[in-house]
């Protein structure tokens, strides 16, 4: 990596740059300085990178720019992004929309949950851009709505996270349906020997690029607590915290966007000096908010994963996880907000006894157990297991009670209320959205290959499952149809006329 090196210097087209710029990104990330100049001169590219690199933008940037000449044909995508997620497709769909708002590219979605109407309307009209799970475009391929040949970049995200879930047959068929000439990207986090044999097979003399995971070293310096708290006390665990640690500033994550609503009203109620930020909010307050947050006309800013991507905050003194995320990943990313460069940073994480395979992940991934902390005046409890059953007993330290007699400002009317909100809450559950139904629809196939994964992927559904209850909480319950509030908005406009 070359310090001090420019988006300017990797050769990519003014509109691009600007929308860099826009974006308020300093400097190309390793991977970016690394792949964008090779992606642009059409190489094949074999990326070893995990999420927080950066490794999106090293891919979309110089995509925009290749695809910014020429034009789709009707049902003939010119370029392919595959993804195992849906909430990963929605993600690279809206970097696309970020660094393309300069161009006129059109893009789809061929994932579960979203109208297969909708889409096949706008793949009639020809898109540029087709960001796709295995099993949801192979359904619509089968259907004849969609022809492979004018493919010219093919982008596999995330691959061993395909082999994980047992895309990889899918992933297969695919590429056999592709035009052998066109420019492969391949990403995985982890190059094991079968995702290496597959980057073999469709990679024709890639450029290799391997980035250390920028994480772990925050990981390292950033002082981390996790308390085990019942679901419906953790507002109030939240703000014990912040007395009880003297926490002055800070920035709050949640797993939903519904939850950063609540819980900055929540906190705003009793008396916090804070504010939301998440993917609804319009550009224009977006950036207020977070210009109040950087002058410190905000104390704590309560924010979901993707609305803080991207965030340049310096001298950050501590996050909450006010809810454990269910990647490892997200946790290093989020955690790693503060102690930067050498500062002095802390993270506080509020699990529930049913996150206990997630903080396990979170674990191993750190190599050590997060030190937990107990809570005055709250009753502590036990994580349970991968297996859902939960160790030990539940220590009540009957101290809520006693706060509550010694009136420690807590109000019992105040707590009917919130736990009333909690349980009114329709959000969608991404607990729930990650069990896409492309996977059902094409699960008889996958089974005999998934036989393998199936004990770590039972226990996390298990713990998915038991998380997208919420408790008493019916709505949640219901099944997930479309993107609900994480509809990215090209999603919303009417595909370009042909
Ligand atoms: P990714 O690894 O692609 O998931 O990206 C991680 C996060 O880094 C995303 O929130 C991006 O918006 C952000 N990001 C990507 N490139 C840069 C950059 N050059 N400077 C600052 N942030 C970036």
């Amino acid at each position: 990596m070359q310090a001090g090196m420019s988006f300017s210097d990797l050769g990519l087209s003014p509109e691009v740059l600007k929308a860099i710029e826009d974006a308020g990104y300093v400097e190309p990330t390793p991977i970016q300085q690394e792949a964008i100049p090779y992606v642009l001169m059409t190489r094949d590219v074999l990326g070893c990178a995990q999420t927080g690199t950066g490794k999106t933008a090293s891919f979309t940037l110089p995509m925009i720019d290749i695809l910014s000449s020429g034009r789709a044909k009707a049902r003939m995508p010119r370029s392919l992004i595959l993804t195992p997620t849906r909430e990963l497709a929605t993600q690279i769909a809206e970097n696309f929309e970020i660094y393309g708002k300069y161009n006129k590219l059109t893009m789809a979605l061929l994932i579960g949950g979203v109208s297969m109407d909708e889409q096949t309307k706008k793949l009639d009209r020809g898109v540029d851009v087709l960001i796709a799970t295995p099993g949801r475009l192979l359904d619509h391929f089968e259907r004849g709505r969609i022809l492979l040949n004018d493919i010219k970049v093919l982008v596999i995200d995330e691959a061993d996270r395909m082999l994980d879930m047992g895309f990889i047959p899918d992933v297969e068929k695919i590429v056999s349906l592709l035009p052998k000439i066109r420019q492969t990207l391949f990403f995985s986090a982890t190059m094991p020997p079968e995702i290496r044999r597959l980057s073999d097979a469709f990679l024709m003399n890639p450029k290799e690029v391997t980035v250390a995971p920028q994480s772990r070293p925050a990981a390292e310096t950033v002082t981390q607590k996790l308390a085990v708290i019942d679901q419906r006390e953790k507002r109030e665990a939240l703000r014990r915290i912040i007395k009880q640690e003297t926490v002055e500033t800070a920035i709050i994550f949640c797993n939903r966007k519904r939850d950063v609503d609540i819980l900055d009203k929540s906190l705003r109620k009793h008396g916090f000096n804070a504010a939301g930020l998440h993917g609804d909010m319009d550009q224009a307050s977006r950036t207020e908010t977070l210009e109040r947050f950087k002058d410190g006309k905000i104390n704590f800013l309560v924010a979901s994963d993707v609305a803080a991507r991207g965030l340049d905050i310096d001298d950050l003194p501590v996050v909450f996880n006010f809810d454990v995320p269910m990647h490892s990943e997200d946790y290093i990313h989020r955690i790693g907000r503060t102690g930067r460069a050498g500062r002095e940073g802390r993270a506080f994480s509020l699990a529930t006894p049913e996150d206990g395979v997630y903080v396990e992940s979170i674990e191993t991934l750190l190599g050590n157990p997060i030190p937990r902390i107990e809570i005055d005046g709250l009753d502590a409890v036990d994580l349970e297991e991968g297996d859902g059953k939960r160790r030990g007993r539940s220590r009540r330290s009957g101290g809520r009670r006693r706060a509550q007699k010694s009136g420690s400002g807590r109000n019992p009317s105040r707590d009917r209320q919130e736990k009333t909100n909690i349980s009114t809450s329709d959000d969608e559950n991404p607990h729930q959205r990650n069990k896409s139904p492309d996977k059902a629809a094409r699960n008889d196939n996958r089974q005999a290959k998934q036989k393998d994964d199936r004990s770590s992927k039972k226990k996390e559904d298990k713990a998915r499952s038991r998380r997208g209850r919420g408790g008493n909480n019916k709505d949640q319950d219901k099944s997930i149809v479309g993107l609900g509030d994480h509809m990215p908005d090209f999603l919303k406009k009417p595909a370009r006329p042909s």
